[in-house]
């Protein structure tokens, strides 16, 4: 229930819980902002456009000096992300960091003017203008790193933002967006809290021009359904349900470690996360094996704890999920060589699981588990391991593993994703373009093609003089 705030104006004023996921207590609260107040928000957010689009360099300047912000106030958020996230500390840390890296990255770009020449007697220029206020809804996974991949392009390009977290991690994100808000001019972007339907406000209220959605594919359809009432563009990143294949010339004690954490690190919570393992039948068993092996050994604990190295699950509704769907695994008749269960104690733990005789429609293996559950299935031919790779709604991320670098590349670009790997897995590069395809998502992050995301063309087109 939410508790009133000092005030205490009723449903203005409320705030929600938000809990400790290592401890399962509520910790804290945040500002349940109701869907009405979005229209003093947007407003403030197309006023402020105004200034922040007009000047590029300033522009440059003031995202560089949030940069730096962001590192001085490295501890204070990267403790408050581990409360309320749950991940190891050290990861929280190197959260704020690609925070701060993805400020610096997009305040330094610039998109190019380009002339058109297709041999006619006129001069065709594309200029590249700001859309005006975007609205940014992320998830719980990675609240700061996701949020710095929607706002830093967002406003190098001119915009100016409406962030929204997600309930289960609003905190980091507020203490960010105050942080931010030392650097940068009033109202150029701001954080806002709530349950729902204040996302579904959001993303249909008519001053947006943007919605720039990370979140699962059910509420992703929603999203781009509400912003189709404003017909404001959408971009759209969801989740994924990546596979491994591995090659019958695989080091399988080489690479062990680097598939372990490819599907374990955040406790498997990552859109781009191994989500499945194709094995040769002959090697099955041994990298069952490698795999459990590492999943008994992981320190699991509360990420504020220095040896933790896997966190608890993110919130109760999660946990139930995870829960729920290896449950479902076992009794289609899998078997966990590691974990399997919940671990005894308060806090949401669920012990590392990998899981093998595993039936390939079982909902582990063509859905998103979304935790530390990790089915890993034989396979007789590539051909076969190459269907069931492809062989699912989803088509976010892959990879391939094998010591013939050349063979593994060929079987890479038969996977149907948007980004494929060789050896390793979710290895990205604030240089490259971000984008899934059949259910993952739609429109492109990353990269240049980040920051044209959130800007137009706009064509200027004279007669040559003369
Ligand atoms: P979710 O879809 O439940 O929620 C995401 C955000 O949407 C939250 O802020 C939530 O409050 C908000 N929301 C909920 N209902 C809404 C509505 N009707 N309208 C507007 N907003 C609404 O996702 P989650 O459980 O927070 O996150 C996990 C999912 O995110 C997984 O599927 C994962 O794969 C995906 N994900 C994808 C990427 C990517 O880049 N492709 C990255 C991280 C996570």
């Amino acid at each position: 229930m939410p508790t009133p705030e000092a005030d205490g104006v009723p449903g203005r004023r409320s705030r929600f819980p938000v809990v400790d996921p290592a401890t399962g207590e509520t910790f804290d609260g945040a500002p349940d902002q109701q869907p009405d107040e979005l229209d003093d928000v947007v407003a403030r957010a197309r006023q402020a456009w105004g200034g922040w689009r007009a000047d590029p360099a300033a522009r440059t300047s003031a995202l560089l000096g949030a940069a730096d912000a962001v590192d001085a106030a490295g501890d204070d958020l990267a403790r408050l992300l581990t409360r309320e996230q749950g991940k190891p500390l050290a990861e929280s840390y190197a959260e704020v960091a690609r925070t701060a890296a993805r400020l610096r990255y997009f305040a330094e770009l610039a998109p190019r003017t380009r002339r058109i020449d297709d041999g006619r007697p006129v001069h065709s220029e594309i200029r590249w203008r700001s859309l005006g206020p975007v609205a940014a809804i992320v998830p719980w996974n990675f609240p700061l790193q996701l949020a710095a991949a929607k706002f830093a392009p967002a406003l190098a390009a001119g915009n100016t933002m409406v962030l929204k977290p997600s309930p289960f991690t609003p905190l980091a994100t507020r203490l960010l967006g105050s942080v931010l808000a030392t650097a940068l001019p009033e109202d150029v972007l701001t954080v806002v809290t709530g349950r729902e339907p204040l996302g579904a406000r959001l993303a249909s209220h008519p001053g947006i021009r943007h919605v720039t959605f990370t979140g699962s594919v059910p509420t992703g359809r929603a999203v781009a359904g509400a912003a189709a009432a404003s017909l404001a563009r959408v971009t759209l990143e969801l989740g994924g349900n990546d596979a491994a294949v591995l090659l019958d010339d695989v080091d399988v004690d080489g690479i062990a470690d680097r598939l372990f954490w490819a599907a374990f690190r955040n406790c498997g919570q990552v859109c781009m996360a191994v989500k499945r393992v194709y094995v040769p039948a002959r090697l099955h068993a041994g990298v069952v094996e490698a795999l459990a092996q590492r999943a008994k050994a992981v320190t699991v604990g509360p990420g504020l704890d220095p040896g933790t190295r896997l966190g608890p699950v993110n919130n109760a509704p999660q946990l139930a999920r995870v829960e729920q769907i290896t449950e479902r695994a076992l009794a289609d008749g899998a078997r966990a060589a590691s974990g399997g269960h919940r671990l005894d104690g308060p806090g949401y733990f669920f012990a590392p699981t990998v899981l093998t005789d595993v039936p390939p429609r079982s909902p582990v293996v063509t859905g998103e588990q979304f935790g530390p559950v990790l089915p890993v299935l034989p396979y007789g031919s590539l051909d076969e391991a190459v269907d069931a790779a492809n062989g699912t709604g989803f088509g976010l991320g892959g990879s391939v593993w094998g010591t013939d670098l050349d063979r593994a590349e060929a079987v890479a670009d038969r996977l149907e994703c948007g980004t494929a790997w060789i050896n390793h897995h979710a290895e990205l590069s604030l240089h490259q373009p971000f984008a899934g395809v059949k259910d993952s998502g739609v429109g492109v992050a990353g990269g240049p093609w980040g920051l044209y995301g959130n800007l137009r063309p706009f064509v200027v087109h004279r007669p040559q003089e003369g």
